[in-house]
């Protein structure tokens, strides 16, 4: 047999920058792809395409410390697949940000842009740095200089950074005035997630929160599951979590247990959920709220809950904990953060699961709506972005649903199949070239 016919190794061997032992979430995100590949139909033979992000971008970011001291930091772009658009992702800091990481975090939005049917590709970036440990003044240096290391992959129609984990509207703006900087002309739909007053979008900070809410809602309306008095357990408390915190609150909901980088609190009764949004912004965590008692982190996944919101980092959920969980509900506010194993434990128990991909899709999907109002320089009311929102959410939701229905297989493998159906059918129209 010829050499160029043996299509086995090329199908089989990982990229070699990443060897098996060192998969982390991109292994999870490969499993989740394997799930789907049966319902792909003629479309299987383009799945090798997922398997392989399109561009990778690693970058040295050196800045000068306020100490004089000169630190380097590396930073990341990935483009998974650009097949139905520019890419689109946010951009993390986070101490323990590798490669593999933002190859997955990348991957999921090509899926979640996907599923709710928004015109992008998938891309994430990201730097391996714990923020918390600069100053304002190092933090502007190092997003400037890190924007300006990626200047040659960016741009309003082929890659559109946002916030994400430790990143917001203030590095959003350094973000957009580098690029434009550097490239000779304000450009305000290089990133979405700015503030408001720079050509960001009403209603993007609560988007997530609130799309996170949105499908939570309609999960329980499907299931029976009455949200009045529900107990709900929340995993990281910032933009995601406080959010859907809050409305689900007010939907009548109790707060149980909040957790986040800070500690645990719990409070059988409900918390003041206001309350501790106004302390997590004086004090930069839940830890210490008066409201609640303090409670052993590892305690969290077993509290007595009806919903369950992991809104922090990714593999939170994995095969040791996901027996513990009492909730009927876990909404994933988060990236990843159920692995393959945990999903299984959970589907055996009978706990229905919104996958990521659907569940957090709100906040891109207000970060479209932005970038359609900076191109056409028209700004459109909080109320007609919400109702937009909710729409799209649960237009999505629901053709998941009846997927799942149809293949009898979970939500995150409903999401899947029709997301990867559309990207694998904009590969094939588009075809090979050159
Ligand atoms: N970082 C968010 C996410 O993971 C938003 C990305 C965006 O708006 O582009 O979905």
């Amino acid at each position: 047999m010829s050499k160029s016919k043996d299509t086995s190794v090329a199908s089989h061997a990982l990229p070699s920058y990443l060897d098996a032992e060192h998969l982390g979430p991109w292994g999870n995100y490969l499993q989740q792809v394997d799930r789907v590949t049966p319902y792909l139909g003629n479309l299987a033979r383009w799945v090798e395409t997922l398997k392989r992000p399109k561009r990778i971008l690693v970058v040295d970011v050196p800045i000068e410390l306020d100490n004089g001291t000169i630190a380097h930091f590396e930073g990341y772009r990935v483009q998974h697949n650009l097949s139905r658009g520019p890419g689109k992702g946010g951009v993390r800091f986070h101490q323990d940000v590798t490669l593999s990481e933002v190859m997955a975090l990348s991957a999921w939005m090509s899926v979640k842009n996907a599923a709710v049917n928004v015109p992008y590709g998938g891309a994430k970036g990201g730097i391996r740095v714990d923020p918390r440990k600069l100053s304002m003044p190092e933090l502007e240096r190092l997003t400037r200089r890190y924007t300006s290391e990626i200047g040659m992959m960016i741009g309003p129609s082929k890659d559109i950074p946002a916030p994400d984990v430790n990143t917001n509207g203030q590095i959003m703006a350094w973000m957009m005035d580098t690029y434009s900087m550097n490239t000779g002309a304000t450009s305000t739909g290089v990133v979405t997630g700015k503030p408001v007053d720079l050509g960001g979008s009403l209603g993007r900070v609560e988007a997530t929160g609130r799309g996170v809410f949105t499908v939570g809602m309609e999960a329980a309306k499907l299931s029976g599951m009455n949200v009045q008095g529900a107990k709900v357990a929340v995993q990281g408390f910032g933009n995601v979590g406080g959010t859907a915190g809050k409305l689900f609150a007010e939907a009548g909901a109790l707060i149980v247990a909040v957790q986040d980088h800070t500690g645990t609190i719990h409070n059988a009764k409900g918390i003041d959920v206001i309350a501790l949004l106004a302390h997590v912004a004086k004090k930069g965590g839940v830890g210490g709220f008066a409201g609640a008692e303090k409670m052993e982190d590892s305690a969290f996944w077993g509290v007595t809950c009806d919903i369950l919101i992991p809104a922090a980092l990714e593999s939170q959920i994995t095969k040791d904990n996901a027996g513990k969980i009492k909730a009927k509900l876990v909404i994933e506010g988060a990236n990843g953060p159920t692995t393959p194993e945990a999903d299984d434990i959970l589907t055996d128990k009978g706990v229905l699961v919104l996958p990521d991909v659907i569940a957090n899709a709100g906040g891109v999907t207000v970060s479209y709506f932005e970038w359609v109002q900076d191109f056409s320089s028209f700004f459109w009311t909080e109320d007609e972005i919400n109702a937009r929102l909710v729409r799209i959410m649960q237009e999505a939701f629901a053709g998941v649903w009846a997927v799942a229905q149809e293949h009898k297989v979970t939500l995150r493998t409903a999401t899947f199949i029709v997301a990867c159906k559309r990207i694998l059918h904009a590969r094939e129209m588009r075809g090979l070239y050159p």
